[in-house]
């Protein structure tokens, strides 16, 4: 049966109509493609509050229930499992009574903790009597789901109670969530998922289980969630039902679907998903791309390294997820260069360079390659050719993709100069390079000596025209007090964000020619794909999909 997908909706106790809008929003779930609503009552609903009201309320969930245009998962969440429900467990089972039986519209599901539900012998025997289960009498048709919560981590007990779960005559469904604590704790839910004698949902929360609700169709989960808006501020993790079938093409995955990812911190404004996911669809490759956040921190490349090398050796090592590659950034490009000398071996110019952005798997196996370094290469060769050896290339500053890119353009045999803040490290590139011997030339100057450079391009490998950086407004290349600029000079930033940062801005003001970051982003991009699928990638959707998402399309 192939995974449902659910949108939670909140009934609120306020309001003129609070029913009218849970509705509206169900009405919209359907339309946007949803499977089953999950109506939250628990803040709808506080307790027994005396006859008439209670009677009142029971009507009005009625025609909740009577006029919903999807099936009906119905919660009411305590406060103790995460929910806003703090009234007697007594009142909320009497409620389900009169809404799961003997009404035209029962809800297809019944969500009850099984915490509740086996706390007491009277409460259970309650709960069964509104169930659909082998021992029952009764007409009715409400399946019930117990559910496991923890908002901390994995649950210490979590086998136990997953059996216990599972055990329970009257339970058609077994739901799991936990805070996941890295994407590793996917891997666990979906062995769960494979497990389990009966239905199950198995989810991480926070923004390390996105992997577990996206590839649930790949695991034969019963359902996933999915918001009607974006709650990525409260609930990190909960892809909206609009990313969920457009962004991640829910509705493609399957068993055979290959994994792909995006490896960073932080990583959820990547435009990784955007662009290879919609190659996928447009080439017809089964594979879905999602963000991976690996923790890191700049005060223990250690540490951040361990953590790095455990994810991606699990990504590896669990067949079952066929993992077939990984788009690498900031800050792990280093920790991929070194994993991949220690695990698979890396390329000489990644192994010079320092850093690596791509992983890729094969018949081979697992490697690793530097697509940055290649699209500055091949955009920098569609003006000049392929021939490098009579360029200088200025590359102002000297961190990872700088390397990467001097290492790249030496290899074609350009001369280097790399200007940077820092004239030691520029110098350690230098000397890295130089010792390689690939055939260009490395040399090094202060960042204020740039005026005087005489080169046939230069490339900003520095944040400075940043947006949301520490020097957004700033001039990368001064421009316009370099003396030896013609029509024929390049201007390459590979700051994307903004598109036109001061320093392209000021390249077109003197009629030079300016190749933008979004490019570079695209073509590192497509070299990904290429060797992800083998296909040739779909280059103007990507740049297409990147600018419109930049606000420049
Ligand atoms: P990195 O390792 O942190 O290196 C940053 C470099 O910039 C260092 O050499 C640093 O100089 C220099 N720098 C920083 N602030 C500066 C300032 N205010 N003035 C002068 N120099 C400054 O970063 P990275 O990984 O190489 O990334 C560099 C840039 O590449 C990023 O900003 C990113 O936007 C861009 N990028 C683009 C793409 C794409 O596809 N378009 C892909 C990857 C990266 P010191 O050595 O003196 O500290």
């Amino acid at each position: 049966m192939p995974t449902l997908l659910c949108v939670p909706i909140f009934v609120e106790d306020s309001g003129d109509d609070p029913i009218a809008a849970a509705l509206a929003d169900a009405g919209e779930a359907k339309k946007k493609g949803a499977d089953l609503v999950e109506f939250r009552i628990d803040r709808f609903f506080s307790g027994s509050r005396g006859d008439s009201e209670d009677a009142f309320a029971v009507a009005r969930l009625r025609r909740l229930l009577g006029e919903s245009p999807l099936p009906v998962v119905l919660t009411c969440r305590p406060t103790w499992e995460g929910g806003d429900y703090d009234g007697d467990d007594a009142d909320r089972v009497a409620l389900f009574e009169k809404l799961c039986c003997g009404t035209d519209a029962p809800p297809a599901y019944l969500d009850v903790e099984l915490a509740a539900y086996t706390r007491s012998a009277n409460l259970r025997q309650k709960i069964n009597l509104c169930v659909a289960h082998p021992g029952q009498r009764r007409g009715v048709t409400t399946r019930l789901i117990l559910s496991i919560h923890d908002f901390e981590g994995r649950p210490g007990d979590l086998d136990r109670r997953f059996l216990a779960a599972c055990s329970e005559p009257a339970c058609a469904v077994v739901k799991v969530a936990w805070r996941a604590r890295s994407l590793r704790d996917n891997l666990e839910l979906f062995e769960i998922i494979r497990a389990s004698p009966k239905p199950v949902v198995a989810l991480g929360m926070g923004e390390f289980g996105l992997m577990s609700r996206v590839l649930a169709p790949k695991y034969g989960g019963f359902l996933t969630f999915a918001s009607l808006r974006d709650q990525a501020a409260t609930a990190p993790g909960q892809p909206t039902i609009d990313d969920l079938l457009g962004l991640y093409r829910f509705r493609s995955i399957g068993r055979e679907t290959r994994l792909y990812g995006v490896i960073g911190w932080p990583v959820g404004h990547s435009m990784s998903p955007l662009i290879h996911n919609a190659g996928f669809g447009a080439v017809g490759h089964d594979g879905v791309l999602v963000p991976m956040p690996v923790a890191a921190s700049d005060r223990d490349a250690g540490a951040s390294f361990t953590s790095f090398k455990a994810t991606l050796d699990a990504l590896l090592d669990e067949g079952s997820l066929g993992f077939s590659g990984a788009s690498v950034t900031i800050p792990h490009k280093e920790n991929l260069a070194r994993y991949a000398r220690e695990r698979f071996g890396a390329g000489r110019a990644v192994d010079v360079g320092g850093a690596a952005n791509t992983v890729f798997v094969d018949g081979d196996g697992a490697a690793s390659t530097n697509t940055d370094a290649g699209a500055v290469v091949s955009l920098l060769g569609e003006r000049w050719g392929d021939s490098f050896t009579d360029r200088r290339v200025g590359v102002v500053g000297a961190g990872g993709v700088a390397r990467a890119i001097t290492a790249g353009l030496a290899e074609r045999g350009a001369t280097v100069v790399v200007y940077n803040r820092n004239i030691d490290r520029a110098e350690r590139l230098a000397g890295d390079v130089n010792a390689a011997g690939f055939g260009g030339r490395v040399i090094t100057a202060e960042l204020s000596l740039l005026p005087r450079g005489c080169c046939h391009g230069y490339v900003n490998c520095t944040p400075v025209g940043m947006t949301g950086g520490a020097d957004a407004l700033g001039m990368s290349i001064p421009v316009a007090d370099l003396r030896h600029v013609d029509g024929e000079t390049v201007f390459f930033d590979t700051v994307y964000n903004p598109v036109e940062t001061p320093m392209l801005a000021a390249a077109r003001g003197r009629g030079c020619r300016v190749i933008d970051g979004v490019e570079m982003f695209v073509r590192q991009a497509a070299g990904q794909f290429e060797l992800w699928t083998g296909e040739g990638a779909p280059v103007e959707l990507f740049d297409r999909l990147c600018r419109e998402r930049l606000g420049v399309g």
